[in-house]
């Protein structure tokens, strides 16, 4: 399927690897050129250099999307864009009690503040130019809590009502905010989280993971690739009528019927 998007600019944010590299993939094999950031500049650079391959113009950007001057670097290099994906790196795992004020603001800014300020900088531009899509990744611990990641389960549902009103409020001008709401995928991310299992319950990961797997219907991990080709769609010309969803890419994991 032609996406339609060939030529269009995107950001992509925390894109040197898991799932925001794979939606940087996804656009670059759409077309689309590309601003990416991480904090770390090797990885960062490595990533660029391979999505140059794909054909398309890559600007990569080395700073922390959480922290003001790190978006304005990213903002400042990556101009005008018509696509932005939102990413950034998940806060730890733990026990209710173990947080405090400071933990909270830290996952505040991390994955509520941080793709709000995004896109407070994004839309205008989108809005004057009559076109734009935004996709924030979030997790399914919005649908559904994940007990470990209350700082998650916290940031991400404050992200997710912002998105359910600023959708609206955008739409009228051909600007579609939508979330996707990644389950367990084959990333450093998830290695950590099985790694974090291993340890609490003195089992080999290779056990942690095989136990995880056996919770999700599909009975495997996601891939970074398949999650960027939905991204990708939802960036796309054909995605104009989806407005506002939160969209769940985890093998049937959620328990859900709606
Ligand atoms: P990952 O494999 O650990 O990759 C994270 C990427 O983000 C790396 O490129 C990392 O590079 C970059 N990054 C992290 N913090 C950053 C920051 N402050 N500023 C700029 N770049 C940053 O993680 P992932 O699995 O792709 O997860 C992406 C998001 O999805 C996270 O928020 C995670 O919590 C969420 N999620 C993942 C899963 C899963 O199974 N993988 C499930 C649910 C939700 P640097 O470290 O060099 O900055």
């Amino acid at each position: 399927m032609d996406l339609g998007i060939k030529g269009r600019r995107a950001l992509v944010t925390a894109a040197s690897k898991g799932l925001g590299r794979g939606c940087a993939e996804a656009l670059a094999d759409a077309g689309v050129a590309l601003t990416i950031n991480a904090r770390t500049e090797g990885p960062l650079m490595e990533a660029a250099e391979s999505l140059r391959t794909r054909g398309v113009d890559v600007t990569a950007v080395a700073a922390d999307i959480t922290t003001e001057d790190g978006r304005k670097r990213v903002l400042d290099a990556a101009g005008d864009i018509d696509i932005l994906v939102t990413n950034a790196g998940g806060p730890p795992p733990g026990m209710w009690s173990d947080w405090d004020r400071d933990d909270f603001i830290r996952a505040l800014d991390a994955n509520m503040l941080t793709p709000i300020a995004l896109m407070k900088a994004c839309l205008p531009g989108m809005i004057d130019r009559g076109w734009g899509r935004v996709v924030n990744i979030t997790s399914q611990s919005v649908k559904a809590p994940v007990p470990v990641l209350g700082l998650s389960n916290s940031a991400r549902a404050g992200l997710t009502g912002y998105v359910a009103g600023t959708a609206r409020q955008v739409a009228p001008h051909g600007v579609c905010i939508n979330n996707m709401l990644p389950g367990i995928h084959a990333t450093d991310r998830a290695d950590s989280l099985d790694k974090g299992v291993s340890e609490s319950e003195g089992i080999p990961i290779n056990e942690a993971r095989e136990k995880r797997m056996q919770t999700i219907p599909a009975r495997r991990y996601g891939s970074a690739a398949e999650f960027g080709a939905m991204c990708a769609f939802l960036c796309s010309e054909h995605s104009g009528f989806i407005v506002a969803q939160n969209i769940l890419i985890d093998g049937g994991a959620t328990n859900v019927t709606l």
